[in-house]
């Protein structure tokens, strides 16, 4: 019964939830999500990696696309948001970011992170409980924008920002609007459950919208100790940008390149 219902080609229309995966989480209005594959339906346990397509490569294009997918559980979803029996219709989600990591059975795994989209009923708990008091993931500030990417816009982003007077750190690109000018900040762990990355300055990059989004999702890494950056579109050898003062945390770039895999 679990399924997720779409193609590579143009994204995933639905999802399942109907339990089979250890690595999920569920908070009502967030959930991460793990791709399908390598998984056992009598343990849950995964025995074999996962790869990027099918359903799985269906919900990455939902991401990049910004495209809203319909939600379903199960009763047999180990959730306090599981129906008591059968199933029910959720509402529509957002695929916020994706990555792969190694699960709790060792074997690597794609997950997802999925919002509830503004406006749309939290799902009911069973207990009764309210959920908004339930959730830790805690939903991303969204900004409408042509391909609805989540940009934040702290305080130590716009000090990233004013410290390279918006050039990007990737290309050099400094756009100008009738407002001024634009740029980026870019966490490199992201924030929020379940990667916990710090909004502090050495997590933060100046980026083009581009490069955000080629960094947000897996299009580019940047080595942690020669920074040097690889991706589709970026000239051979074309290291980070750093000016003095600004101090990468490198560990980061390990983690978000450890994400891509
Ligand atoms: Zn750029």
């Amino acid at each position: 019964m679990a399924g997720i219902w779409g193609t590579g080609r143009d994204g995933a229309s639905s999802i399942v939830m109907s339990g089979g995966y250890e690595d999920d989480i569920d908070e009502g209005d967030v959930i991460v999500y793990t791709g399908h594959g390598g998984n056992d339906p009598n343990t849950r346990r995964q025995v074999a990696n996962q790869d990027l397509t099918q359903g799985n490569l269906a919900l990455a294009k939902s991401c990049d696309d910004g495209l809203p997918l319909r939600v379903t559980r199960g009763f047999r979803l180990d959730s306090p948001y599981a129906p008591e029996n059968g199933y029910r219709y959720d509402g529509l989600y957002t695929v916020e970011r994706y990555w792969s990591q190694v699960g709790r059975s060792g074997f690597k795994i794609w997950r997802y992170r999925l919002a509830l989209e503004p406006g749309e009923p939290a799902p009911p708990r069973r207990d009764g409980a309210a959920a908004a008091a339930a959730g830790t993931l805690g939903p991303a500030s969204r900004a409408e924008t042509t391909v609805q990417r989540i940009v934040r816009n702290s305080a130590v982003a716009e000090q990233v920002k004013d410290m390279y007077d918006h050039c990007c750190q990737i290309c050099g690109c400094r756009i100008q609007t009738r407002a001024g000018a634009y740029s980026e900040g870019s966490h490199i762990r992201p924030l929020g459950r379940p990667h916990d990355g710090d909004d502090v300055v050495g997590n933060v990059l100046c980026l083009c919208p581009n490069h955000h989004v080629q960094l947000d999702l897996g299009g580019l890494t940047i080595d942690p100790s020669s920074l040097v950056i690889t991706g589709n579109g970026i000239p051979s050898g074309r290291t980070l940008t750093v000016l003095p003062g600004h101090v990468i945390d490198r560990a980061q770039l390990a983690y978000h390149a450890s994400l891509f895999q």
